[in-house]
């Protein structure tokens, strides 16, 4: 079965992969992901990081994360993607290597399409679909500043995305 395992014991931290295809050489594409299930199942939170490969400090604050908390004072799961596209990160680039697409313009994916697309496939379905809340962790790219703030999308039936990106910052927010 290639799918995250998500709903763990309570306490309890799992750390795995699920592959998304393989390369022409037969290497594996994975998305390596971690859980954390506190006292209750839900709600899920995703945390993920380098969907640009050469978007870093969300991998750091996503492993400083898991090291400092207790799952015994959450009341969810943490679910966490530290790297998503593993291709881009391993060249330390905005964009994949192999296809040259950008994995933030491509969701939902496709299941038979570039490794890019599939990437996104993948993640999009066995990791966004599966959580109540998800925060995306992106950094200025190589050489560049970026001022700190929090992007939503808000829905009309959907207030508690506003409520959070105020939590993070109040003076800058694009929506
Ligand atoms: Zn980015």
């Amino acid at each position: 079965m290639n799918e995250p395992k998500i709903n763990i014991g309570v306490g309890e931290i799992h750390r795995g992969k699920i592959e998304c295809t393989e390369l022409e050489d037969g290497t594996p594409v994975i998305l390596p992901y971690f859980v954390m299930r506190g006292v209750r199942r839900r709600p899920i939170l995703l945390l993920n990081a380098a969907l640009h490969g050469d978007e870093l400090n969300g991998i750091e604050v996503i492993t400083r994360l898991f090291e400092k908390l207790n799952p015994m004072k959450l009341h969810g799961t943490l679910l966490a993607v530290p790297v998503v596209n593993t291709l881009a990160f391993r060249a330390r680039s905005r964009v994949d290597p192999v296809d040259g697409k950008n994995l933030n313009r491509l969701f939902p994916g496709k299941k038979e399409g570039t490794v890019t697309e599939r990437i996104a496939y993948h993640f999009f379905h066995k990791f966004v679909k599966k959580a109540d809340f998800g925060i995306d962790l992106h950094t200025g790219m190589k050489g560049h500043l970026l001022v700190p703030h929090p992007r939503i999308r808000v829905l009309p039936d959907f207030s508690p995305s506003l409520e959070h990106a105020r939590a993070l910052n109040r003076n800058h927010l694009l929506s």
